[in-house]
């Protein structure tokens, strides 16, 4: 797919590019997988939560990428069922299904303006999650090259620096997320 490019407010561009796993399509309509093999996370995107707060674009941006092609190519814009699917027993074959439309794209691009926000204040807070002690360690590090930097208090850490004024854009990406701070 050609890259995305998701417009700011101040007038920059954000250019993203990646590849999707399968798409399928059939008169006009669509349908992306992006198939995961480790456990299912429980992702639940959808423009309302603000895309799991900034955790779970990659659906809503393939997504996107396919309206932008049918948008350049003069084709009617698709609403798009897009789905994790979660193909082995560690994932219990588990799919977690999105439909993705104006208010997704709309939901993206508020997020990345977010994201980039942050990133010219310098919020770059660590953000562990809740530790689990199944697998020995934060629900946010498991996969994290960092995890043998950041301190073991990093929870405490985290939340000993949450109010400060510094994160604010990190906790604009959370608004929308009740009991669900890190
Ligand atoms: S290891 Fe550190 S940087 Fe990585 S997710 Fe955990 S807290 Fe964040």
């Amino acid at each position: 797919m050609a890259p995305v490019t998701i417009s700011l407010p101040d007038g920059r561009g954000v250019v993203l590019r990646g590849f999707i796993d399968r798409v399928d399509r059939a008169e006009g309509a669509f349908r992306v997988i992006d198939y995961k093999s480790g456990r299912d996370s429980k992702l639940d995107a959808c423009a309302a939560n603000l895309l799991d707060g900034g955790r779970a674009v990659q659906l809503a941006l393939y997504a996107r990428a396919i309206r932008d092609q049918e948008r350049t190519e003069g084709r009617p814009v698709p609403v798009v069922s897009a789905l994790y699917w979660f193909c082995t027993t560690r994932g219990n074959f588990r799919q977690r299904q999105m439909v993705a439309g104006d208010d997704t794209d709309a939901a993206l691009d508020a997020v990345v303006a977010g994201i980039d926000a942050g990133v010219r204040a310098g919020c770059f807070p660590q953000v562990p999650g809740v530790y689990q002690d199944f697998f020995g360690s934060w629900e946010n590090c498991s996969f994290c090259d960092y995890d043998g930097l950041c301190p073991a208090g990093r929870d405490s850490l985290y939340e000993a620096k949450s109010g400060d004024r510094e994160l604010a854009p990190y906790r604009a990406l959370q608004a929308d997320q009740p009991g669900d701070e890190p």
